[in-house]
C-alpha cells in the first residue's frame, strides 16, 4: 500500500553548523504541505567527538570533562545563531548533556559496547531538539520523537538488530496518529532501545538505516537522503577524480556496491525498502533541484565500472599445525569463533591447508579470533590493508587500481572482482 507520506534524512554534514540547519529548513520550505518524517544525524562530527569523551571515560584518562565541555560549547554556540537567548531550547539541549556528566561521575560500566551505547546518542539526541525547535522557530510546525520508543532492537550494544514486530506496532500506535495532525514528525537516526529501555545504537552511520525503517513501518511512499555530494557516483569523490552520477541505480547494485563500502549509503537500508519496492533517492542538499540517484527494482542493466574501497582490513591465514587438510570440521570451528568475536567477512579462500578470511579489523576482535584459534591453528596477520570492490570491470580500470600496491588476495564473479593490498613499500617502488 502507498500512502503520501515521504520519510527525509539528513545526515551529520547537512546539519554541521547553523547556517547548514537553516539550508535544512529552506529545502523542507518547499515541503511544508506534505506529510513528512525527518531523521536528523549527530551535527557534524559529534558522534567521532563523543566516541573520544567515552574513551576517556573508560581508561579514566582524566579528560572526559574537559572534551565534553569543548561539545557542548560548539553547540550552544550554533543555537546562539539560530534563536534568541531566552529560548527554551538552551536548558532542553542542557539537559540532554547532563546524561552524559551523570555517567562520567560514575565509574565506567566493565561492558564497553554498553557504555559506548548509553553516551553515543546524545550526539542525535541534541541535534534533533536543535533543529525541530530552530524549524518551529521558522514557521514549520515540527513534532519531536524520541526514536528509542518507536525502534525496538535486542542487546547487542554497537550492532543492535531490529525487532521488527515491537517496531512496527510502536510506529502504528505511536507515529500514524502524529502524522494525522499538520506538520513534520522529526526523529533521531541511529540509536534505538531494548525492551528494558537501555539505549542501542544501530552501528556508525546507521542514521540511513533508521530512516529506512521508519519508511517500510509506515509504508512511505518515498525516501531520500540529502548528501553533500550530487547522488551516488561511481566510486569516492574524495579518492577519486573522475567520478560521475549514476541516474538510476537497481536495488541490487546498490546492496552490493554499499555492502563492499561504498560510504554513502549504510548497507542495511536497501533492504527494507527493495521488500516494499519504496523507492530511495539520493539527492544533494548543497543542489537540492539536481536530480540526483534513484535507486529502485527496474533498472536498465548498463553499468559503468563503479569502485568502492574498504579501509582498516586484515587478512587472517589460519593453517592446521601437522599440514592437515583444512577439512570441514576445521570450518566449522573457524566459523563459530568468527561469529562469537563478531567478525565482518568480506571475502575468504581456501587452499588445501590453509584457510584465508579478510575482514574488517574493529576494536580487538581480530586479536581476540586469533587467540581463539591459535591453540589448534597457525595463524598469520596482515594488517592496514584495503579491499577494492570493481563492479563491472574494465581492464584499464583494474590495473590503474593495482598500480603501485601488492595484491595479497584476489577474487572474481562475473563482472565483479576484488582485490585486497596494500601499498608497495616506496623502496621497492624506485626499484
Ligand atoms: P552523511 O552526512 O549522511 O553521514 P556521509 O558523509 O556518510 O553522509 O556520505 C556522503 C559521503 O560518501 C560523500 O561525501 C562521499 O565522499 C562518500 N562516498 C563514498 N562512496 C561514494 C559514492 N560511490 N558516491 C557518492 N559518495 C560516496
Ligand atoms: N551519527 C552517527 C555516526 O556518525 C550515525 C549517522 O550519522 O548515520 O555514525
Ligand atoms: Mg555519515
Amino acid at each position: 500500500m502507498t500512502n503520501s507520506l515521504k520519510v527525509f534524512k539528513f545526515g551529520g554534514a547537512s546539519v554541521k553548523d547553523a547556517a547548514s540547519v537553516k539550508n535544512v529548513a529552506s529545502i523542507l520550505q518547499k515541503y511544508s504541505t506534505q506529510k513528512l518524517v525527518i531523521v536528523v544525524s549527530a551535527m557534524g562530527k559529534t558522534t567521532n567527538a563523543i566516541e573520544k569523551i567515552i574513551q576517556a571515560h573508560a581508561q579514566q584518562t582524566g579528560e572526559a570533562r574537559d572534551l565534553l565541555e569543548q561539545l557542548k560549547q560548539q553547540h550552544y554556540q550554533i543555537i546562539n545563531e539560530l534563536v534568541d537567548p531566552t529560548h527554551e531550547v538552551y536548558d532542553t539541549v542542557n539537559d540532554i548533556f547532563v546524561e552524559i556528566d551523570w555517567v562520567l561521575d560514575e565509574e565506567p560500566d566493565p561492558n564497553y559496547d554498553f557504555l559506548y551505547d548509553q553516551m553515543i546518542g546524545v550526539g542525535e539526541l541534541v541535534s534533533t531538539t536543535i533543529v525541530a525547535a530552530y524549524l518551529n522557530h521558522a514557521g514549520l510546525p515540527t513534532q519531536w520523537v524520541d526514536a528509542r520508543g518507536i525502534i525496538r532492537t535486542d542487546d547487542i550494544y554497537r550492532e543492535a538488530w531490529v525487532q521488527w514486530d515491537t517496531t512496527m506496532e510502536n510506529m502504528q500506535e505511536k507515529i500514524k496518529p502524529l502524522l494525522e495532525k499538520d506538520g513534520f514528525v522529526l526523529t533521531q537516526g541511529f540509536i534505538a532501545s531494548t525492551e528494558d529501555n537501555y539505549t542501542t545504537s544501530l552501528g556508525r552511520e546507521g542514521s540511513d538505516y533508521t530512516a529506512a525503517i521508519f519508511s517500510y513501518c509506515l509504508d512511505a511512499e518515498s525516501m531520500s537522503i540529502w548528501k553533500d555530494v550530487k547522488g551516488v557516483l561511481t566510486a569516492d569523490p574524495r579518492k577519486f577524480k573522475n567520478v560521475t552520477k549514476l541516474d538510476f541505480l537497481s536495488y541490487r547494485e546498490a546492496i552490493e556496491m554499499t555492502y563492499y563500502g561504498a560510504k554513502v549509503i549504510h548497507p542495511k537500508t536497501i533492504k527494507p525498502l527493495q521488500n516494499k519496492n519504496i523507492p530511495l533517492f539520493v539527492k544533494s542538499f548543497i543542489e537540492p533541484e539536481g536530480s540526483g540517484t534513484c535507486i529502485k527494482a527496474e533498472v536498465e542493466d548498463h553499468y559503468p565500472p563503479m569502485v568502492a574501497i574498504e579501509t582498516n582490513q586484515a587478512l587472517i591465514h589460519i593453517s592446521t599445525r601437522d599440514f592437515s587438510f583444512v577439512a570441514e570440521h576445521h570450518l566449522k570451528e573457524i566459523f563459530d569463533k568468527v561469529a562469537t568475536c563478531r567478525l565482518n567477512v568480506h571475502m575468504m579462500q581456501n587452499t588445501a591447508i590453509s584457510f584465508s578470511i579478510c575482514v574488517t579489523d574493529i576494536d580487538d576482535r581480530v586479536e581476540r579470533f586469533c587467540s581463539m584459534v591459535q591453540d589448534e591453528f597457525n595463524v598469520v596477520v596482515d594488517k592496514d590493508l584495503e579491499l577494492i570492490t570493481i563492479r563491472h570491470y574494465q581492464k584499464e580500470v583494474l590495473n590503474q587500481l593495482r598500480h603501485g600496491k601488492i595484491v595479497l588476495l584476489e577474487g572474481r564473479i562475473r563482472r565483479t572482482v576484488q582485490i585486497v593490498v596494500k601499498d608497495v613499500p616506496i623502496l621497492e617502488r624506485i626499484e
